[in-house]
């Protein structure tokens, strides 16, 4: 690709085009990108980069797979929206079954949306909806837990980490909601029933005014990578169960394997009341979420006053989101897909190793296909980014982890790549 093309592209980025989490004045750099097949994105440039990321997570078979963009241009001849209000199609029934069928027993009704973030919207409104056609308007604040990221939208930026969350200029709009200290027994370490201390005064003290408990199953993703004992999630649900509090598991970075299992809720082997997914959900292909809840929940919401649950985007159900994502998920499902996931976290363990003797680094830690290095020190994003360009591998950390979800496709070799490059460019103290 000419030089000259891809600098003008650059350049009118740089001025107009806004990136995440990024300034305006000053922005990070951003690489053009050609294409994605596999495990494998092309940059504009010619280099080309073994993906250690997944889009942020979702990518679970990889870019570009010929059963999932087969599927996707059929739909798009077909039907590639309309809307959901007094219509339905196979796409959105197909993919609605699958979950029922996948989620923990006894989530049965689903609601399509657009994204996460918007998902959790909606888990949080239907919770709300259902105290208040209970007539127990008063139940209508949320229990979390801190280093918890749920989205950017305003609500569900109330329930992340109030610290971390990277939304204290809001804080003053947002409702004060209850958090109580995050897990501390690890995922592999012995369970001590101390830890539920925090959050079991909470939920008892708060009992009467709180609609739900919102909380990420098993790992805390953006709000710092932390994987915790599945006794502490089994421990919610009976608490949620004896103080009559409902349960929403926000499944968005966790669902569809991630983790070993196909949820992180069946690490302890619980139902929530309400259950949201995204991200996986396509394959990384296009955004669509999903927002699962009981009987219970979907039959009280609906039965008093306004009688209809209060939400419905323009996009919902969109039918070339549902074929992508029934297609991504039956792809998934006849895969062997947990000792796939086993594999790639033996991998990970073995080739992250090395970094634990780093004297800068605090902790290395792997689940499923999740591999996290902590550093002592945030890293400098646009430096160590930088550095593994360079190296032929794309990972893109946050604050003080360096961290990779790779697509699920991905081969010992090319995890190899990734874990060479992340042990080589830590290695040296001002290198990152
Ligand atoms: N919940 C969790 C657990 C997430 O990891 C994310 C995204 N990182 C969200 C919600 C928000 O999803 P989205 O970015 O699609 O709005």
């Amino acid at each position: 690709m000419d030089n000259n093309v891809i600098q003008q592209l650059l350049d009118y980025d740089r001025e107009h085009v806004w990136h995440p989490y990024t300034s305006m004045i000053e922005p990070l750099p951003v690489y053009p990108v050609k294409s994605a097949k596999g495990v494998t994105i092309y940059l504009m440039d010619g280099r080309t980069l073994v993906d250690g990321m997944s889009s942020w997570w979702s990518a679970i078979h990889g870019y570009n797979h010929p059963v999932i963009t087969r599927a996707l241009k059929e739909q798009a001849e077909q039907l590639a929206h309309i809307m959901f209000g007094g219509f339905t199609h196979e796409p959105a029934v197909t993919l609605a079954q699958q979950l029922v069928d996948i989620t923990p027993d006894g989530l049965n009704k689903v609601f399509f949306s657009d994204s996460g973030s918007v998902a959790v919207e909606v888990a949080m409104k239907m919770a709300i909806q259902f105290w208040y056609c209970r007539q127990q308007p008063d139940k209508n604040r949320f229990l979390t837990i801190r280093n918890g990221y749920h989205g950017d939208t305003f609500h569900a930026m109330s329930v992340c980490d109030p610290v971390t969350g990277m939304h204290t200029i809001y804080s003053d709009l947002l409702p004060a909601y209850y958090f109580a200290d995050s897990p501390a027994i690890r995922f592999h370490d012995c369970w001590q029933e101390d830890d539920i201390i925090s959050f079991s005064r909470l939920i008892e003290q708060h009992q009467d005014s709180l609609a739900a408990v919102i909380l990420e199953p098993i790992v805390q993703g953006a709000g710092g990578m932390k994987f915790y004992h599945p006794a502490y999630l089994k421990r919610v649900r009976e608490l949620c169960d004896h103080y009559n509090v409902l349960l929403i598991a926000d499944e968005i970075a966790t669902g569809l394997g991630r983790t070993g299992e196909l949820f992180g809720c069946n690490h302890a082997q619980i139902t929530p009341d309400i259950l949201c997914m995204g991200k996986t959900l396509t394959g990384g292909y296009m955004t669509l979420a999903a927002t699962l809840c009981s009987d219970k929940v979907a039959e009280g919401l609906s039965k008093g006053s306004p009688g209809v649950f209060m939400h419905g985007p323009t996009y919902m159900g969109n039918p070339l989101a549902c074929k992508v994502a029934s297609t991504s998920i039956s792809l998934l499902l006849q895969s062997d897909w947990q000792t796939n996931i086993r594999r790639i976290e033996d991998s990970l363990v073995k080739g992250l190793e090395q970094c634990k003797e780093y004297d800068w680094v605090a902790d290395v830690r792997v689940l499923g296909a999740i591999g996290v290095v902590e550093m002592k020190r945030p890293v400098n994003m646009a430096k160590i980014q930088r550095k593994f360009v360079e190296a032929g591998v794309w990972l893109r950390p946050f604050g003080k982890l360096v961290y990779t979800m790779p697509p699920y496709i991905i081969s010992d070799q090319e995890i190899k790549k990734l874990t060479d490059a992340v042990a080589q460019v830590l290695s040296e103290e001002d290198g990152w």
